[in-house]
């Protein structure tokens, strides 16, 4: 089976756009693989944060996964920070990488405007890690969003730099593209996003999740429930999309657009719908949070499977880059 590796910030909550942009679809092919998902903590220290926080989150992050349907007998969910080879992989990689390719990097742009008061090393060098953290596994596939393409085009680059210089010894990963489309936030002018606040958590209960749909923005031309509204324009659609089954789908358009629904039935069917889809993941959640230690377990093992196939791999780089000793050859 060839090698999928993929990887998500311990952010401390998990939305639907997360779960419908990238998880359920984690979820769907993670047996087709051989499945390595990563609790990324490194790439999260390149913004500031509060260290207690993170602690709570990375395991928070964890037992959500676990929750969504990751498997926790099969697939190999672990934490970054875990596994040296990732950080030595990168470094051995900062060798091969010209400066001008990661300073072009758009995320890095967008990244060091965020956060100008904190442009450190460690943003500019974000793709070599991302690059280390597939490689040190040689995996092959990689499913992102469209954002991340560019990531992964940048890892197949340093792939082929490496073998060019030292030998043939990684393969050129993949990006398996989710079709899901944009998920729009409550706010209906953005994605979907934590920084945003404009988002629904996984793990919210359905009052609450009413409490924030209930006033969230639609189509802004549908100011009456008189006017015709365009489905395509509402965030609220965009999130139906994800939920509703076609039949219905349909029908929400035809009455969006013909005025034949108003804007709080429509939000109700996708309460409705939305529900359907994350009763089952509360469900597991609440069972999760009762079986804390086999979670532990589970990180604690995967993670030593990591550091040894991490390790194997940093044998071979060091060997073909002459870095062993000789008499270790
Ligand atoms: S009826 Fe539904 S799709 Fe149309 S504008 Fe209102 S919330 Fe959006």
């Amino acid at each position: 089976m060839k090698v999928l590796f993929t990887g998500i910030q311990p952010t401390g909550l998990l939305h639907i756009g997360n779960y419908f942009g990238a998880i359920r679809n984690w979820v769907d092919i993670q047996h087709d693989y051989t499945s390595y998902i990563c609790i990324v903590d490194y790439h999260a220290i390149t913004i500031l944060y509060e260290s207690e926080e993170m602690k709570k989150n990375i395991f928070e992050m964890a037992l959500g996964l676990y929750a969504c349907g990751i498997d926790i007998e099969r697939t190999t969910l672990f934490i970054q920070s875990e596994v040296p080879g990732h950080a030595e992989l990168t470094w051995i990689f900062n060798t091969v990488t010209p400066l001008g390719d990661l300073e072009r990097m758009t995320q890095f742009k967008d990244k060091a405007k965020q956060n100008r008061a904190n442009v450190n090393v460690g943003l500019l060098d974000y793709p070599v890690l991302q690059a280390a953290d597939i490689l040190v596994y040689k995996g092959e596939v990689v499913p992102v969003g469209e954002d991340q393409v560019q990531h992964i085009e940048f890892a197949r680059d340093v792939a082929r730099r490496f073998n060019v210089r030292y030998g043939n010894t990684f393969p050129e990963c993949e990006a398996l593209l989710t079709s899901t489309p944009r998920i729009l936030g409550l706010d209906g002018d953005s994605k979907m996003s934590k920084s945003k606040g404009n988002y629904i958590t996984l793990f919210e209960s359905k009052e609450e999740i009413w409490r924030k749909v209930s006033i969230a923005k639609t189509d802004p031309a549908r100011m009456r429930r008189s006017d015709a509204g365009t489905p395509e324009k509402c965030n609220i659609y965009s999130m139906h999309i994800l939920v509703t089954p076609d039949k219905r789908l349909e029908e929400i358009a035809t009455g969006c657009r013909t005025a034949g629904i108003g804007c709080i039935d429509c939000k109700r069917i996708f309460l409705d719908n939305l529900m359907k889809a994350l009763d089952p993941i509360q469900e597991r959640y609440k069972e999760l949070s009762n079986q804390r230690e086999r979670v532990r377990e589970a990180l604690d093992n995967n993670a030593a499977h990591c550091r040894k196939v991490a390790g194997e791999t940093i044998i071979e780089v060091k060997r073909n880059m002459g870095l062993t000793p000789v008499w270790k050859i």
